[in-house]
């Protein structure tokens, strides 16, 4: 542990802490870190560090000519503070263990109740659906076969060559995992195969009459997937483990995830969840419910269209892009638990569908110029959301590409630099305005008539705001007072001028 050997400014002095012996100085440091006043005519002070037995980068760095008292905490009434205890754990997320139980229980009930909402008469999203189904309507063998058929079929198409193998970023243990870049090759091979089965008479729209007993058994899946995981992670190194699912509470643990990265062989668990079968699964749906309305009316709404269109763009993009999965949080720092199997298996495909299967049960009419200003609110959200994560994507893999050579930046001491100007230099989450954007263009063919359909929309918001205060969060431990300049420098997390 150490203090900085640099003079202090203003009357602030920020030092560091460090952990384990053998680290090089101000490098696999974690500090969440505080100033304190230095004591009138001495020039010293200290922060106080949590060392969070992680080894990763997490050095800030003072900013010149920016009065450190605008972003420090003022000096504790007891003057003087200690490091943290080694090994302290990392702060509890979610509400601890009861939050993480209390979301176990919500998450499914919210999904249930939306897959009954939509296909209910009066489709309101508060109070309960009028008519609950029988357990029997749950369970069903033929759903088991085909969901363990689409997770056996992602599987394969993972594992086939891939265009490309990436490196992640550098762990604990200084390494870099590989990963095969052939998302988008599983997504073409998926529409090949349902192309060909329905050419041969594969009723695709049955595949809505099944959407309870094959959520059930996703959320099953899900289940059980997360406990094997976690009794994996029991055997994991220390050094495998994610920086939060650690916290020697099983319940939070078991939903969190303890390990960050759970690997058969080189089939990496957390990375194939993330983008295959539950995106994949999602647009199959929509298509599905598509092919039903068809089946129904004569020929799919142009609501259905514009949702199935805005929605596979969507899917589309993130396997195309499916190397900058590699930097998001997820990959890199959430751990393989509840939260992300049910989230990627379960939640996204049979929740996320919600807007088609919306409109299978109440058509919505759309005249053209509507449906034109929606596809503009839809590009609006595109041009954002790509913009704003190619132009970071770019700059992380190479700074000095044409691209983004000439942005403006801020040093941190871990070597990396923020940007702050060009789409990160407008907010400091661009791309979750763009993608908030989309997620209104995709409520909007649904009409106005129902709040159910803009479900997505309110909770999408309640998850980027929490998901960018993490994000900050974590941001503030590796880059230090260089984050605060930053902050500083860009005030509006999301919305210019309103948040
Ligand atoms: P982001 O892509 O927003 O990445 C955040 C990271 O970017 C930070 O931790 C930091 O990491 C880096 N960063 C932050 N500010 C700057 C800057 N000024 N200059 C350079 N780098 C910076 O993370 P997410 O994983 O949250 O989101 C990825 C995408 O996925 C987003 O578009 C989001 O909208 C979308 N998403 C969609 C969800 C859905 O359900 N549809 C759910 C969650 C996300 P570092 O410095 O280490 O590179």
């Amino acid at each position: 542990m150490l203090a900085s050997d640099s003079p202090p400014r203003a009357d602030w002095l920020i030092c560091w802490a460090q952990d384990g012996p053998g680290a090089g100085p101000f490098k696999d440091l974690r500090v969440d870190m505080r100033c304190v006043r230095a004591p009138p005519g001495t020039g010293a002070g200290h922060t106080t560090g949590t060392d969070s037995s992680r080894h990763q980068a997490h050095l800030g760095v003072g900013v010149e000519g920016v009065p450190l008292a605008d972003f420090c905490e003022p000096p504790p009434p007891g003057g003087v503070e200690t490091m943290a205890p080694q090994g302290s754990r990392a702060p509890l997320e979610f509400g601890g263990p009861l939050g993480a139980a209390a979301l176990m229980l919500l998450l499914p009930a919210t999904m249930f109740h939306l897959l009954l909402a939509a296909r209910s008469g009066p489709a309101r999203l508060l109070g309960l659906p009028p008519h609950l189904p029988a357990p029997g309507a749950l369970w069903s063998p033929g759903a088991l076969l085909l969901w363990l058929t689409w997770l056996g079929l992602q599987a394969a198409f993972y594992l086939l060559p891939a265009r490309k193998m990436a490196e992640g970023q550098e762990l604990k243990d200084r390494s870099r995992l590989r990963y095969p870049i052939n998302g988008f090759q599983a997504l073409v091979l998926t529409a090949l195969l349902v192309g060909l089965g329905v050419s041969a008479g594969l009723p695709l729209g049955m595949l809505t009459e099944m959407l309870l007993p094959l959520a059930w058994v996703a959320t099953l899946t899900a289940f059980i997937f997360s406990l094997l995981l976690y009794l994996k992670a029991l055997m994991a190194p220390a050094s495998a483990l994610a920086p939060g699912g650690n916290s020697g509470n099983p319940v939070y643990d078991f939903f969190l995830g303890r390990e960050l990265n759970p690997r058969f062989g080189s089939f990496d668990c957390k990375y194939f969840c993330e983008l295959r079968p539950g995106l994949i699964g999602w647009v199959l749906i929509n298509l599905a419910l598509l092919v039903q309305e068809a089946g129904l009316r004569g020929s799919p709404s142009l609501a259905m269209w514009l949702v199935n269109g805005f929605q596979l763009l969507y899917v589309g993009d993130a396997l195309w892009h499916e190397e900058a999965v590699l930097t998001t949080m997820d990959i890199t720092h959430d751990g393989f638990g509840f939260m992300l199997a049910f989230g990627d298996l379960a939640w996204v495909p049979f929740t996320y569908s919600l807007q088609a299967q919306f409109l299978l049960y109440h058509p919505q009419p759309l005249e053209l110029p509507t449906a034109s200003v929606i596809c503009l609110v839809n590009a609006v959200g595109y041009y954002i959301f790509r913009g704003a994560n190619s132009q970071k994507n770019t700059f992380r893999k190479n700074p000095s590409d044409p691209r983004v050579a000439g942005l403006e930046t801020i040093s941190t001491a871990t070597g990396r630099q923020l940007l702050v100007s060009g789409w990160w230099g407008m907010v400091r989450h661009p791309n979750y305005l763009g993608d908030l954007i989309m997620a209104l263009a995709w409520s909007l063919p649904c009409g106005v008539s129902h709040l159910l359909p803009y479900f997505y929309l309110l909770y999408f918001t309640a998850l980027l705001v929490h998901r960018e205060a993490r994000d900050e969060q974590q941001c503030l431990q590796k880059y230090g007072l260089a984050w605060h300049e930053y902050c500083r420098r860009v005030p509006y997390r999301i919305v210019p001028y309103i948040y």
